[in-house]
């Protein structure tokens, strides 16, 4: 397919997002210029880059719905040169996309299949971040704190440790519930040891897990 077919294909999805309203101009601004099909096996380009769903990226995992993608982007409220945490690094989608938005990313993922094609991928194309092999549960203390914490698997409580990783005053955003179905949560860290927490409606992501996976 040609690449203002592409470009089409992704004015029509920022579209879509609006319409569940996304609003924030510098969040649909990264969904229409970074090439999603990139981030997909080949033979899934053509086809699938650019529906609003999830979609299988090896290893049992799925590269995020790009309306889960954009309304996580959107809370975390980012600013150019904020330091922030991503655990499930995935394809390295919202990685490219919170790297477009001027932040210093540093992205955990469990899988050592991914987070090698993700590195690679990332660095070939140009998004600059800091990938790690590990758990996601225990963060990255030696680069905290944060001003934002993105986690994008679903995660069966709130880790403490990623709490304290926090700036006073940063932003957590965690998809929390065990099985087929999660609460997006908001976590603000008011002060050192008070954290303000909301939440924001259901949404669906493959389960935070314990153990690396070799
Ligand atoms: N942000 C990704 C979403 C990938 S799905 C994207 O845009 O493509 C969630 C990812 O979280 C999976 O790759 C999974 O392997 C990873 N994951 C699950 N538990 C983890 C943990 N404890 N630490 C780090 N990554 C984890």
């Amino acid at each position: 397919m040609k690449d203002f077919r592409f470009q089409g294909l992704r004015n029509k999805l920022v579209s879509q997002l609006k319409e569940k309203g996304i609003s924030d101009k510098r969040v649909l601004d990264a969904i229409a210029k970074i090439p999603r099909h990139l981030f997909f096996d080949e033979v899934f380009r053509n086809q699938f880059a650019y529906e609003d769903v999830a979609f299988p990226i090896g290893q049992d995992q799925t590269i995020s719905q790009p309306y889960t993608v954009a309304f996580q982007s959107e809370m975390l409220n980012i600013k150019k040169g904020h330091k922030v945490l991503e655990i499930g690094t995935g394809s390295g989608y919202q990685t490219a996309v919170l790297s477009f938005l001027g932040a210093k990313v540093f992205s955990i993922e469990r899988q050592r299949v991914l987070f090698e094609k993700a590195s690679i991928f990332l660095s070939e194309n140009g998004y600059r971040a800091h990938l790690f092999f590990g758990d996601g549960f225990k963060g990255k203390k030696v680069f905290a704190p944060y001003d934002s914490i993105i986690v994008t698997c679903g995660a069966p409580f709130i880790p403490i440790s990623l709490k304290k990783q926090l700036k006073i005053g940063g932003r957590m955003v965690i998809p929390v519930g065990e099985g087929n179905v999660q609460q997006m949560k908001l976590i603000v860290r008011s002060s050192e040891d008070e954290f303000k927490e909301s939440t924001y409606g259901e949404f669906k992501f493959v389960p935070m897990l314990k153990n690396i996976n070799n």
